[in-house]
C-alpha cells in the first residue's frame, strides 16, 4: 500500500482516537427485554468499550495500528490476525489500521504462551492482552507507525484457526485476479482494498452530508424492479410469475426521479444501484453505482455548480486540490480538437487539419479524399517522438489503424537532421513539406501522424492513436501525463440525437430520450433534427467520463413526438411519465455521476473492480459464489419460463455445471 494510503488510515484513526478516551471502560445500558412497567423485567448489561471510536462496543481496547509511545504502561486488548512470527518470540498482529508487534515473553509461565503462538498457522485471528512496553533502544521500527513500542503479551486466546489460505495476505505477494475474485473476502485483507472501501465509505458520506444537509436534497429509495424503457442500454429481465410478464432491472432511475419532480420531491438524490446488460465491455459491471441527482427549476449552470462544490466538499485532503469552476468545452471542440469526447487535456498532441496541404498537389489519394465531401487529412505529432517510438511501436500503431478502424494512416519520422523518414515523403513537393512542418509545428525529432478520410473517422482514429501514443510514451518511462493531477471538465452542447448505427437513416437518442434541445435549436426539431444540440452536459476528468446530466423535456407532447415522430419509439411504454408530464410538471434537470468510475480515478486503481467490494468478472460472473447458476427446470416453472438450449451448450451442461465455479473469466 502506498504510505499516502498508510497516511490516511492512520489519521482517521487518530481522529477516533482523539474522540474515545481509549480506555476500557464499564456502561451500564438499560434494555427492557419485555414491555413492562416492573424493573424485575428490566436486565442491565455491562459492555466493554468506549462511547465512540474505531473500539466502542468490542471486546479490544484498541486497534492494531493505533498504539504510540505515549500509551506506554497501558494494559491493552487486541484483536486481529496474525501477519509474521518471528523468532518464536514476535507475532505481528494486523487488523484494518496497521500491524502491532506482540512480545511473548521468555518467563516459564508463558510456556504455554508460547506454544500457542508458535503452532497457529498464519492469519488465524487471536485475541492477545499485554502491557504496552516502549521497544528497546536500537529496535524500534520507523518503518511502522506502531514501531516505537510492542505490547508483551500476558494472554492470548485464538479466537478462529486459519486453514492454509490460497494466497499470502502479503502487499508484495502477486496474484491472478480471478483467483483475488474467487476469495474475495480474503483480497479485501489488503491495506490497498481496506483504504479502498473505507475511503469509499467516507466519500459517500461526504456526499449525502452535503446534499442533504447543505443544500437540502431528499435521499429517496426507488425500486429494482421496474419495467422495459424504450432507447438506451440494454436491461436484465427478471421473470414474473403471471406468464409472459418481466420485470426490468432499471439501467438507472431516470423516470423515478422524474416522477419525483412531478411529486414536488423538488430536490432528490440517491446512491443508486444500476443494471446494464451490456455483456463483456472492458471496465463495465453488471450492476454498478451512481449518486444519482435530480432538480426542479435549475438550469444546466446551476447543476454544473451543485456537482462542482459537491466533488470539493468530498475530494481527499491528501489529494492535489481542484479548482472550480471547472472548465467548459462544447462537443464539437473536443471532437475536432482531441477525436474524442472526453478529451484528457493533460497533454498537448491536439489534432491538425491539414487538409489544405493536400487540395492541389500531385498525391492522388490524398487530393481526392480532400475533395470529397465530408473528406480531409489531419494530423497529430509526437513531440520528441523519434528518441523513443521505435519501427515496432509506430507498425503498433498502424497495426491498430488498420484493425479497428479499417483506415491506413501515413508515419512521418522527422529525423534529427531534418530529413524525413516516411512512405509519402517522396510524393511530396518541398513546398508542401514546409507547409505540412508549418501547420503542425512539427521540429526535427517529432513525429507526425497522418489519417485522411471522412472527417468523423478521421477524427476518431487520431484521437486513439493520440492515447495509444502516449501510453507507448509512458510504458518507455517518459512522463507526459501527471499521476497526481486532475483535470475536471464540462462537454457540453452534443447532439440530440445521432444516426444508428445499423440503420444510419435512423436516428436514436445520443444519451436518453427524455433529454431537452437546446434552446437555440428548437426550429430545427422538426424538420432537421439530426442539427440539434441537447442541454446534456457530462463531466469529464483526465479523459474519463465521470457523469452525465441535462435539462429534461417537461412538456408531454415535446416528450411524445421525440419518442414517435424521431426515435419512432411505442410511447405507449412511457404513458405512465407522458400522463405525469401532463399533470403540472416543473422544468427540471439533473446528473449521474459514476461513482466507481470516479473513485477508481481518485485511488488510482487500474480497474473499477478495485473499489467494489464483490465485483463480477469481464464476463459478469461472481467467481466467488458462481452466479449466475443454473436453475433447474422445476424452478422455473412458476415463471412460465423453459431454457431453450444452444445444440453444443445443452450437451455439454452437464460438465458447466461441474465446472461453473472455477471459470477464470475475469
Ligand atoms: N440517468 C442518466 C444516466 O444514467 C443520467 C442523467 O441524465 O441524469 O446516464
Amino acid at each position: 500500500m502506498s504510505l499516502k494510503a498508510w497516511d490516511f488510515i492512520q489519521k482517521t484513526l487518530y481522529h477516533a482516537a482523539l474522540q474515545a478516551s481509549g480506555k476500557l471502560c464499564l456502561r451500564r445500558t438499560h434494555i427492557p427485554m419485555i414491555r413492562s412497567t416492573s424493573w424485575t423485567s428490566v436486565q442491565f448489561r455491562s459492555t466493554h468499550g468506549t462511547n465512540s471510536g474505531s473500539s466502542s462496543f468490542s471486546i479490544r481496547s484498541h486497534t492494531c495500528g493505533e498504539l504510540r509511545s505515549t500509551h506506554v504502561g497501558e494494559v491493552v486488548t487486541l484483536c486481529g490476525w496474525v501477519q509474521y512470527q518471528r523468532h518464536g518470540m514476535f507475532v505481528i498482529l494486523r487488523d484494518y489500521s496497521g500491524l502491532t508487534q506482540v512480545l511473548i515473553p521468555e518467563d516459564e509461565s508463558r510456556i504455554k504462551l508460547k506454544k500457542t503462538f508458535c503452532e497457529l498457522p498464519l492469519e488465524s485471528v487471536v485475541k492477545v492482552k499485554g502491557k504496552v512496553k516502549r521497544r528497546p533502544a536500537g529496535q524500534e521500527n520507523k518503518e511502522m507507525p506502531t514501531g516505537e513500542i510492542e505490547v508483551c503479551a500476558e494472554t492470548a486466546e485464538v479466537l478462529n484457526k486459519s486453514k492454509k489460505l490460497p494466497f499470502e495476505i502479503k502487499d508484495f505477494t502477486k496474484k491472478a485476479e480471478s483467483l483475488r475474485m474467487q476469495y474475495r473476502y480474503l483480497d479485501l485483507r489488503s491495506s490497498q482494498m481496506q483504504y479502498n472501501l473505507r475511503l469509499r465509505s467516507q466519500i459517500v458520506m461526504k456526499i449525502r452530508e452535503y446534499l442533504t444537509n447543505i443544500h437540502g436534497f431528499v435521499d429517496v429509495e426507488t425500486p429494482t424492479l421496474f419495467k422495459r424503457t424504450p432507447g438506451g442500454a440494454k436491461e436484465f429481465l427478471v421473470p414474473s410469475r403471471e406468464p409472459g410478464r418481466f420485470y426490468c432491472l432499471p439501467q438507472s432511475p431516470q423516470q423515478f426521479k422524474q416522477l419525483l419532480m412531478v411529486a414536488g420531491i423538488d430536490r432528490y438524490f440517491q446512491v443508486a444501484r444500476c443494471y446494464r446488460d451490456e455483456g463483456s465491455k472492458p471496465d463495465r459491471q453488471p450492476e454498478f453505482t451512481q449518486v444519482d441527482i435530480e432538480m426542479s427549476f435549475v438550469n444546466q449552470a446551476g447543476i454544473q455548480a451543485l456537482i462542482e462544490g459537491l466533488i470539493q466538499h468530498f475530494w481527499p485532503n491528501e489529494l492535489r486540490s481542484i479548482s472550480t469552476p471547472f472548465p467548459i468545452m462544447t462537443y464539437e471542440e473536443a471532437m475536432s480538437v482531441f477525436g474524442v469526447d472526453k478529451p484528457d487535456v493533460r497533454f498537448g498532441m491536439q489534432l491538425v487539419n491539414i487538409s489544405e496541404v493536400f487540395s492541389s498537389i500531385e498525391v492522388e489519394f490524398l487530393r481526392d479524399i480532400v475533395h470529397r465531401p465530408g473528406g480531409c487529412v489531419q494530423a497529430i505529432r509526437v513531440p520528441g517522438g523519434t528518441r523513443h517510438l521505435k519501427n515496432k511501436d509506430l507498425e503498433s500503431l498502424k497495426h491498430l489503424a488498420k484493425i479497428h478502424f479499417n483506415q491506413t494512416v501515413n508515419v512521418v519520422v522527422l529525423k534529427d537532421d531534418g530529413t524525413w523518414r516516411s512512405s509519402i515523403a517522396k510524393l511530396l513537393p518541398d513546398s508542401a513539406k514546409q507547409h505540412l512542418l508549418q501547420l503542425t509545428a512539427a521540429k526535427p525529432g517529432d513525429v507526425l501522424i497522418l489519417a485522411s478520410g471522412l472527417l468523423q473517422d478521421v477524427r476518431s482514429l487520431l484521437g486513439k492513436l493520440r492515447l495509444q501514443c502516449v501510453q507507448l510514451l509512458e510504458d518507455k518511462g517518459m512522463i507526459v501525463r501527471d499521476p497526481s493531477d486532475f483535470h475536471f471538465l464540462w462537454v457540453v452542447d452534443f447532439p440530440l440525437f445521432l444516426p444508428k448505427k445499423e440503420y444510419p437513416a435512423e436516428l436514436e437518442s445520443a444519451h436518453h430520450p427524455f433529454t431537452a434541445a437546446h434552446p437555440e435549436d428548437l426550429p430545427l426539431l422538426l424538420k432537421e433534427p439530426h442539427k440539434v444540440r441537447s442541454q446534456h452536459f457530462d463531466l469529464v476528468v483526465n479523459g474519463c467520463e465521470v457523469g452525465g446530466g441535462s435539462i429534461r423535456i417537461h412538456d408531454a407532447s415535446v416528450q411524445k413526438f421525440v419518442l414517435e415522430k424521431i426515435l419512432k419509439e411505442d410511447s405507449s411504454l412511457l404513458s405512465h411519465l407522458l400522463e405525469a408530464l401532463d399533470s403540472g410538471a416543473p422544468p427540471h434537470g439533473g446528473i449521474a455521476l459514476g461513482l466507481d468510475r470516479l473513485l477508481s480515478i481518485i485511488v488510482g486503481a487500474s480497474s473499477i473492480r478495485d473499489v467494489i467490494a464483490f465485483p463480477k468478472s469481464f464476463r459478469g460472473h461472481d467467481l466467488m459464489s458462481g452466479a449466475p447458476d443454473f436453475i433447474s427446470e422445476d424452478e422455473l416453472r412458476p415463471y412460465h419460463v423453459c431454457v431453450k438450449w444452444p445444440v453444443q451448450e445443452g450437451k455439454e451442461k452437464q460438465e458447466l455445471d461441474l465446472t461453473k465455479n472455477s471459470a477464470l473469466d475475469s
